[in-house]
């Protein structure tokens, strides 16, 4: 048989008939998804989800997607719960529906895929299976060990630390004794004292390291390191929240228990911007240590009308600067650019300014050099350095449908001639979907960025009294005016305003109290 690809998620059409994806949610952290599954999760009608997949992991889903738990009991068709969830799959998708049945770690992986399969086989319904990144395989990353080694460990075993109490045959310790090999036991930590005693009797030594990982990847992350003989008593003491996975062999030797994480470790971080936009806060955020869960709370539009874009378009030598007041004016106008099939010969000897180095970053990323940044990010700033240029000179300037109006009254005042054209629009989310509801209610969360005006007045509006709970990062001087006069007074302000920075003050406000890190 030759073997063929499978086709990609994308290529199936939400309107052709329902197909069911089995999805592996990797261990909790969405930046471990896959591209594949962040795809399909994106594509889906309904999503079919496992208690063990975090609410950050649901925030992924596309907007008009339904978020079902998988049923916990067999239901009426009685049987095994497994194969409720598959009867319920098989349904959703004989309606003609794209459902991703959502799984912690791998499908394949102690996820009841059989079971599950089954009934969607039967009704002769097409399915893919995504990996996911599986539990070990996640902890060894976080631990820092190799589940393999040259020298000490030439196979893994991935065991269940609870067998099923039909199971016809009990795990031979025995025979994982005979080999230099690794062991990873999931659902293992109530269990410990019988699996561990099982090993020692069956000739495992007692000294064999053993390493835990409690909630790999999530905010509250733990581990520990430990030994065969006494890790039953370790757990105990410990106490380690589920899920955990246990990591036995002389690879789990080289476990760094006390792996640095940052000095926001164990902090979740809800980051407003829109999509795409809050990638420079969040990756700060993560290098931080902190979880980030994103819930946009504006969303980016093209401007009311093209026809003023375009006019400047065909005229941009007349000018002798254009100025870009955001990232977003700059992904627009060149945008609407290429499709004009203009590129930097339009602009003649026009030179360009940005408000700050996100968007200055966004022009270069186009091919574009960017003239003239303030050294403060604020709209007073940067027209007070045009201001000082000879008049008159002619400006452009590429802003918002709403936003502050306070460049074109400066320079007016020393003479120049500006015109202002509206390159994209703002708004605020009219609602919370139901996934990003339910990810910011599961666990607590203990910052939100707010990077605009906008973005505070909307986030007002939609987290309500839980802003009094949340810690409050605000970006600028302005943005935190407009938090206080929400009734929000914010909690840190970035010194700059960047990403980093804002960063830099959630950090420096948690060193402070002491909270964590330091
Ligand atoms: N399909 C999943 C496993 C499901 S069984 C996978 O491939 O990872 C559930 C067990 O998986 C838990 O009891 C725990 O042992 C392990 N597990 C799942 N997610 C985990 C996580 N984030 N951290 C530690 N262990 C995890």
């Amino acid at each position: 048989m030759t073997p063929s690809p499978a086709p990609a998620p994308a290529d199936a059409p939400r309107t052709a008939g329902g197909r069911v994806f089995f999805v592996g949610a990797g261990p909790g952290d969405p930046a471990l998804l896959t591209v594949r599954a962040t795809d399909a999760l994106h594509r889906a009608d309904v999503v079919v989800f496992d208690a063990l997949v975090p609410g950050e992991i649901l925030t992924v889903v596309g907007g008009g997607a339904t978020c079902i738990p998988a049923p916990r009991d067999a239901g009426e068709g009685g049987g095994d719960p497994g194969e409720a969830t598959g009867r319920l799959l098989a349904r959703l998708a004989a309606q003609g529906q794209t459902v991703v049945r959502l799984k912690g770690g791998d499908p394949t992986v102690f996820g009841r895929l059989s079971e599950e399969m089954a009934p969607v086989r039967d009704a002769g319904i097409p399915l893919e299976v995504i990996p996911g990144i599986t539990a070990a395989v996640a902890a060894a990353a976080a631990a820092t060990i190799p589940l393999t080694s040259r020298s000490a460990a030439s196979s893994l075993t991935i065991l269940t630390g609870h067998e099923a109490v039909d199971k016809r045959e009990a795990i031979d310790f025995k025979s994982l004794v005979t080999r230099a090999g690794t062991l990873a036991i999931y659902m293992g930590v109530e269990q410990v004292g019988r699996w561990s005693q099982a090993l020692l009797e069956a000739g495992r030594p007692a000294d064999t390291p053993v390493t835990i990982v409690s909630r790999c990847s999530w905010p509250d992350q733990r581990m520990g390191c430990s030994t065969l003989a006494r890790c039953a008593a370790d757990f105990e003491r410990h106490n380690w929240p589920s899920p955990a996975v246990v990591v036995i062999g002389e690879v789990a030797q080289a476990a760094a228990a006390d792996v640095p994480r940052g000095p926001l470790a164990g902090r979740r971080v809800l980051v407003t911007r829109p999509a795409g936009q809050g990638d420079d806060i969040s990756a700060a955020i993560r290098a931080a240590g902190a979880s980030c869960l994103h819930v946009p709370v504006i969303e980016i539009g093209p401007p009311p009308s093209w026809e003023p874009v375009d006019d400047c378009l065909r005229r941009l030598d007349t000018f002798d600067w254009i100025v870009f007041a955001s990232a977003n004016g700059v992904r627009s106008v060149v945008g609407r650019m290429r499709e004009a099939r203009l590129d930097g010969r339009a602009l003649g000897t026009a030179r360009l300014a940005a408000i700050g180095p996100a968007t200055r970053a966004e022009l270069e990323r186009s091919g574009l050099v960017c003239d003239l940044t303030p050294d403060l990010f604020r709209s007073e700033a940067i027209a007070e350095a045009l201001g000082m240029m000879p008049a008159p000179a002619r400006f452009l300037i590429v802003r918002a449908n709403r936003g502050r109006d306070v460049m074109r009254p400066q320079l007016e005042a020393r003479g120049h001639h500006v015109t202002e054209v509206c390159g994209y629009s703002s708004h605020p989310v009219a609602a919370l979907s139901a996934a990003a509801a339910a990810a910011v209610e599961q666990s607590p969360v203990d910052w939100i960025t707010v990077t605009s005006s906008l973005i505070a007045e909307s986030a007002v509006r939609l987290f309500g009294p839980r802003l009094e709970r949340w810690k409050v990062a605000s970006l600028s001087p302005v943005t935190s005016a407009t938090l206080r006069g929400c009734g929000v007074p914010p909690t840190v302000e970035a010194r700059m305003a960047v990403g980093e920075s804002l960063v830099a003050a959630m950090v420096e406000w948690e060193r402070s109290r002491n909270a964590v890190g330091s």
